[in-house]
């Protein structure tokens, strides 16, 4: 067992930092691994993209800002002035410490040593707990070198910026145990089981990949979850899946994963593998009452509820429920109903690789309605004309359209195929598609919008490429609330320079690090010299320039993370589709 210096990390990570090209990342990642222990290759997972521990139970540092600098003025013995000045300078508190420190020496510490520190600062809790959370952090900054220290800091304000996408991050790790690509669909299956590319890095480092490909779903332990694909006309469907599909209603709320153990202790998680049990109070009571097996893993949508009119309320009303506080008021302020539509673990067996079919057999043979606990209304069919008016009849009820499933079709855990199709109903007006898309800039406004952002740069992500490449400028539909509001909430990811994983040919007056997601909609997509989507595959005679978006219109804000938005796949698919009608 190795005991690898956290400097050792630090390294790495400044290896990583100066590159912007992702097979680079991943020599660097194929490099490291094999050299540390798998412990070390667990805690690195998680440090690497600044967590420390995997998404469904990642800790916060909870230290802000100020109380930092209090902790370097503490560790260093300098006036808090000084470091306040070198920072307004600077924009980077990471780099004010390295030059502070830099001629001082660590002690050597190592990587599980640092780790170990900074959880315990995470977990510091009660009364007096940010002068303790100071001084436990002063502590550690006196015992290491400038450069560990500066990618310390970086990680407890949540400024590190290496840019390692979670599948450049698998990629590494087949490169480093595997040869190559069919390893690197194994680590994913892992990971798409797990949601937890720490346990995934263990696994595979302690035992090899021929065990990481045998993990099974753990009751507890978010799955990551299935999505769809979108056609743009019903009758395409056909294309994607013969046979009978079951044609389900598009509720507008929230999609819920909800763990059942052996105990009885239920765990519900979001789409991005937050733990929010404690909001749901009402959805706990209602699935003890609703269960008759031991254990599961189920799914749904969580959708708020008018008692007196008995009719769905949208997903904006749904999201006053999201709070600390008050929660047994809002339960009844806003009931909720929970309709479920998938059951992917039950009584010690994996359901993952059955049958739709099987799996809503088993899910209604397993759980039964309740005042608040329901099934998502289906219709099974291979006839085009049911499938239509069934849509019709989902939208007359408020829904936002339906979701067309291959019914003799697995679970493809974290994957968007085409056993699960989306059809909604602004799909029926001209384009007017949407797309879930990152802020990468903006250009300042003028006349009214003069004080804040008149236009956002929006771009899409490649996972395959780790990049983001820019696809419309978007200034129409962001309302005065919206324009308000955007500076407090892209300013902390405001960047001196463009994002070395973004790629435009657009200048704009500010850049930011790929981090708020916004949905937007728009009516064509065209060639343009100035965007990038798909600009490999797109032949224009030589000339720069890849797919763009045409008339945006800002939607709303999404609670997603820029990994999980509409791909440059999808967007290329979707253009190719549009070309060929046309
Ligand atoms: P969107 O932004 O369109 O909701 P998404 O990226 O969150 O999409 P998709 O898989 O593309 O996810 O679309 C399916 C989403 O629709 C699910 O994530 C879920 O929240 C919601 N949904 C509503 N009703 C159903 C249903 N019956 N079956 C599956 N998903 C449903």
């Amino acid at each position: 067992m190795s005991n690898t210096k956290f400097l050792k990390l630090a390294e790495v990570f400044t290896y990583l930092e100066k590159t912007s090209s992702n097979l680079a990342m991943i020599d660097i990642l194929a490099d490291f691994f094999p050299q540390i222990s798998s412990q070390e290759a667990k805690i690195t997972a998680y440090l690497l993209r600044g967590n420390l521990g995997p998404s469904y139970e990642s800790l916060d540092f909870g230290l802000a800002l100020k109380m930092t600098v209090k902790a370097i003025a503490y560790s260093e013995k300098i006036d808090i002035k000084k470091i306040e000045n070198l920072l307004q300078e600077t924009g980077d508190l990471g780099l004010v410490i390295e030059e502070f420190k830099k001629n001082k020496k660590g002690k050597g510490l190592s990587i599980e040593e640092v780790f170990k520190k900074m959880i315990e600062i995470a977990k510091i809790g009660g009364e007096g707990s940010q002068e303790k959370k100071i001084i436990y952090l002063a502590d550690l900054l006196s015992e290491v070198s400038g450069i560990e220290a500066k990618y310390i800091i970086r990680m407890i304000l949540g400024t590190l910026r290496l840019g390692v996408g979670e599948m450049t991050f698998l990629q590494g790790l087949a490169r480093a145990f595997g040869k190559g690509k069919e390893q690197k669909e194994i680590l994913e299956y892992a990971f798409n089981i797990l949601s937890d590319l720490g346990e995934v890095a263990f696994v595979v480092s302690k035992w090899g990949i021929k065990k990481i490909g045998e993990v099974e779903p753990k009751v507890g332990v978010p799955i990551r979850m299935m999505l769809a694909n979108r056609v743009e006309n019903l009758k395409e469907v056909s294309k994607h899946i013969s046979g009978n599909v079951s044609v389900e209603g598009k509720y507008d709320g929230e999609r819920i994963q909800a763990h059942i153990k052996k105990n009885g202790e239920i765990s519900l998680f979001s789409r991005q593998h937050e733990n929010i049990t404690h909001q749901y109070p009402d959805i706990i009571k209602g699935l003890k009452e609703s269960f008759k097996g031991k254990e599961a893993i189920i799914e749904g949508e969580v959708v708020a509820f008018d008692k007196n009119e008995n009719k769905n309320l949208s997903f904006q009303i749904l999201m006053s429920r999201r709070r600390k506080h008050k929660i047994e008021e809002y339960v009844q302020k806003i009931p909720v109903r929970y309709f479920l539509f998938d059951l992917l673990y039950l009584n010690n067996e994996n359901y993952l690789n059955k049958s739709l079919k099987e799996r809503k057999f088993a899910l209604e043979k397993f759980f039964k309605k309740t005042k608040n606990i329901t099934f998502a209304e289906y219709v099974i069919t291979d006839n085009f004309l049911k499938t239509e008016n069934y849509f019709n009849d989902s939208i007359k009820k408020g829904n936002e359209g339906v979701m067309v499933k291959d019914f003799s079709g697995i679970y493809q855990a974290g994957t968007r195929g085409w056993l699960w199709i989306k059809f909604k109903k602004e799909y029926e007006k001209d384009l007017a598609d949407t797309f879930d898309l990152v802020v990468v800039g903006a250009l300042y406004g003028s006349g009214r919008r003069a004080k804040t952002y008149g236009s956002l740069l929006v771009a899409s992500y490649d996972p395959e490429t780790n990049e983001y490449y820019s696809f419309t400028k978007v200034g129409t539909g962001l309302t005065d609330e919206n324009l308000a509001k955007l500076p407090k909430i892209l300013d902390k990811y405001k960047l001196e320079n463009k994002h070395k994983l973004v790629k435009t040919y657009m200048n704009v007056d500010v850049w930011f690090e790929p981090k708020i997601v916004i949905e937007i909609s728009g009516a064509e997509i065209t060639v343009s010299p100035v965007h990038t989507v798909a600009e490999n595959k797109i032949k224009t005679t030589g000339k720069q320039g890849g797919l763009a978006l045409r008339f945006p219109k800002f939607l709303r804000l999404r609670e997603k993370t820029p990994e999980d938005t509409t791909t440059v796949k999808e967007i290329y698919e979707l253009y190719k589709g549009i070309k060929k009608r046309n």
